[in-house]
């Protein structure tokens, strides 16, 4: 399969629009008025402490979730997509995926072609078809005819999020896609994450490693208590002390002579 062009971050319109998005359940804010842009190219990192409403937001965009407010895709109201639709529009990778039953991994990942007919069948895969490349993009492919319920934990997590980036939906959702990878997968992912942005899409990615948001994403938007706190380079939200006022931490990063981040100490607040 042919690779969409390397599109640079931000141009053109919007892929994804939240627009004062709020939920309120038994008589709480989870949400509130929150309002995010998403460009296509984007990679955008959404950080903040636990019980932020990270999750709630992204659950509102899959459809998982009622909301106040508006939230729209390719320029289509998300409420007036029909589930079909929706779902090569917006791919999900929820927080804590679980492999309930024994399939193939290969077919788990070919489950994330279903919307798309006969790509979703494993005897049709090549060596281009696209859940074979996603799979090694997510260095899933040595994996492809274990079990998936006798999976480790970070084994799990790749799969599930090459099955998600399977769908090559417009805008990819992963809620903590880096949670339970060791070190050198935690950077093959983000470098997936990086490069399915780049071919056009957009990605929003719930981190909890500031460094690898400031370091892969092109935006960081920072939650606190059901609210966007701020949205910018990591370099900025760093200067100003947004990060360090929000997580309640002591933040000291390195620069290298290219002025990227080399490495980020955390501490505690005196
Ligand atoms: P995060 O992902 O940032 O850690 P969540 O979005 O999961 O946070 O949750 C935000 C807050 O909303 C938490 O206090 C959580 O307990 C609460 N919450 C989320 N979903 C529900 C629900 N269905 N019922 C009640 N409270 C909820
Ligand atoms: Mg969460």
């Amino acid at each position: 399969m042919k690779e969409a062009a390397i599109v640079q971050p931000g141009s053109g319109h919007d892929l994804l629009s939240c627009r004062d998005l709020s939920v309120r359940i038994d008589g709480q804010d989870i949400l509130q008025r929150c309002c995010l842009s998403v460009g296509n190219g984007e990679l955008i990192a959404l950080i903040g402490p636990n019980g932020a409403g990270k999750t709630t937001l992204l659950r509102c965009v899959a459809g998982a979730m009622d909301y106040s407010g508006s939230l729209s895709c390719s320029g289509k109201d998300i409420r007036a997509v029909s589930p079909g639709d929706r779902a090569a529009l917006i791919g999900y990778l929820p927080q804590n995926g679980q492999i309930h039953w024994p399939m193939r991994v290969r077919d788990v990942v070919a489950l994330g072609r279903l919307p798309f007919g006969k790509h979703a069948q494993p005897r049709n895969l090549g060596k281009d078809d696209p859940v074979t490349r996603i799979m090694r993009d997510c260095g899933v492919d040595h994996l492809s005819r274990r079990i998936a319920n006798t999976l480790s934990g970070g084994e799990r997590a790749r799969v599930l999020l090459a099955r998600a980036m399977a769908t090559q939906a417009s805008v990819l959702l992963a809620d903590e896609p880096l949670a339970s990878l060791d070190p050198r997968h935690q950077l093959s992912t983000m470098e997936a994450l990086r490069h399915y942005a780049s071919t056009g899409r957009s990605v929003v990615a719930v981190l909890h490693d500031i460094g690898m948001a400031i370091r892969f994403a092109d935006r960081v938007v920072v939650m606190q208590n059901g609210r966007i706190a701020g949205t910018g380079s990591g370099k900025d939200l760093l200067q100003c002390g947004l990060l360090e006022d929000v997580f309640r931490v002591r933040l000291e990063p390195f620069f290298d002579e290219n002025g990227r981040l080399a490495s980020l100490a955390l501490g505690n607040r005196s």
